[in-house]
């Protein structure tokens, strides 16, 4: 154990001491609670302050706030390899000392939620060192269901399991596993329910964030697409049903991305249901400059200005099916008439330009010069190419190892086959 290991342990111990210590009458003289305590005074930190970086403030404005004279505060500072200009305000700072001194003894900033800057002091002088905290990983299996949408599914379903930001995380990365299957933003309905199978890491500090989401499942209807993660020999990820089949299809089944609609837009229980026949259009709202994709594979048949649609993009893709997208800021790169785009492909973005009053997307599917509502347009009865031969082995071995696991009851799953 290192040094400073020991030392930690021992003060864990002692402070473990020092908690039962209240609870239990008065030690007694040879007690090994009193021996401890005396050799560990020395090493306790009785003081601690907690402060934040204000905005616009510096390190050495916050630590003379604190206390430090302007040298000294300095001298903290020129300890640390840190560049003051790229310190965001709001960073979490310590300061930590023991009853001999007023002045700190350790000054602790805490630059991520696994990164900490300890500058420590010895005499007049000041030294750092930079400590990287781990992450614990664990996996987990979450349920929930749709009574609105998905982030109200995905955050009662949460319940201990996830917190904060992880929630929308999660709800990010499903609607990422079946954007060729439905448009999670308006199409899952009341009683829809939804699993996954996921990693969850968790920072020393309680902050968690998702990993692989391992396997997923989407009843609709009383019908369930199950999805299963598999690395395809290029490297890529690939999400297959129960069957070995690709998720992948012709199109995807919106034109941004599930985690670029504005989420309370996203939380809407009936978005813009009323407009659709008034413009032959979907509306998603999203922040101006949000980048729009490629609804499949297509050539640009139309690239520029008119009218009320402002800037706006016309794909023609198989079928004869035309795809549009208006109200555009602008145009990606290489975005012109007879340009050929893949599926998926960043072609524009968001903006509010021709007849629009605030930022959002314009969304059309025309077929044969007939406007079709896109919900239907888009939808792939056709199930994407089925694994085969060793491929299909592999991924059977992977859905055979975790179909259990998503079997369970919603929590901490302890054991996986893989
Ligand atoms: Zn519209």
């Amino acid at each position: 154990m290192s040094p400073r290991a020991t030392r930690l342990l021992f003060g864990a111990v002692v402070a473990g001491l020092a908690i039962a210590a209240l609870r239990l009458p008065t030690p007694k003289f040879g007690d090994p609670r009193v021996l401890f305590g005396d050799m560990a005074a020395p090493d306790l930190q009785p003081w601690t302050q907690h402060d934040t970086l204000g905005r616009g403030e510096t390190l050495t404005g916050l630590l003379a706030r604190r206390g430090l004279s302007n040298t000294e505060a300095s001298n903290v500072v020129r300890a640390t390899p840190l560049n003051p200009r790229r310190i965001p305000a709001g960073m979490p700072v310590e300061l930590r000392g023991d009853t001999t001194d007023s002045r700190p003894q350790e000054i602790r900033f805490r630059l991520a939620v696994d990164r900490i800057m300890r500058v420590a002091r010895s005499g007049d002088s000041w030294a750092a060192t930079e400590e990287v905290l781990p992450w614990t990983v664990d996996t987990v299996l979450l349920r929930g269901t749709v009574r609105e949408h998905l982030y109200q599914a995905i955050g009662e379903g949460s319940d201990s399991l996830l917190a904060g930001r992880a929630r929308d995380e999660l709800a990010w990365a499903i609607a990422d596993i079946y954007e060729y299957k439905i448009d999670m933003s308006r199409e899952l309905q009341q009683g829809d329910q939804v699993r996954a199978l996921f990693e969850r890491h968790i920072a020393p500090d309680g902050t968690m964030k998702i990993g692989t989401v391992i396997a997923a499942g989407l009843q609709r209807a009383g019908t369930e697409i199950q999805a299963y993660r598999m690395v395809q020999p290029d490297g890529r990820v690939r999400y297959y049903d129960e069957r070995g089949r690709s998720l992948a299809a012709t199109f995807l089944r919106a034109p941004l991305q599930f985690r670029r609609i504005s989420s309370n837009f996203g939380r809407r229980r009936h978005p813009i249901l009323g407009t659709m026949r008034a413009h032959q259009g979907m509306d998603y709202a999203a922040n101006a400059g949000t980048p729009v994709r490629a609804i499949g594979d297509g050539t640009v048949i139309f690239a520029g200005t008119r009218g009320g649609y402002g800037n706006v993009v016309e794909l023609r893709h198989i079928n004869g099916m035309v795809t549009r997208y208006a109200h555009l800021r602008g145009f990606a790169k290489g975005i012109r008439r007879g340009a050929r785009v893949s599926i998926g492909e960043e072609i524009a973005y968001v903006g509010s330009t021709g007849l629009s009053t605030a930022p959002h997307l314009h969304f059309e599917v025309l077929i044969g010069g007939v406007h079709r509502d896109p919900r239907r347009a888009l939808a792939t009865a056709e199930a994407g190419p089925a694994l085969t031969g060793s491929a299909f082995a592999q991924f059977e071995a992977v859905r055979d190892g975790v179909s259990f696991a998503l079997e369970q009851p919603a929590g901490i799953v302890r054991a996986l086959g893989n």
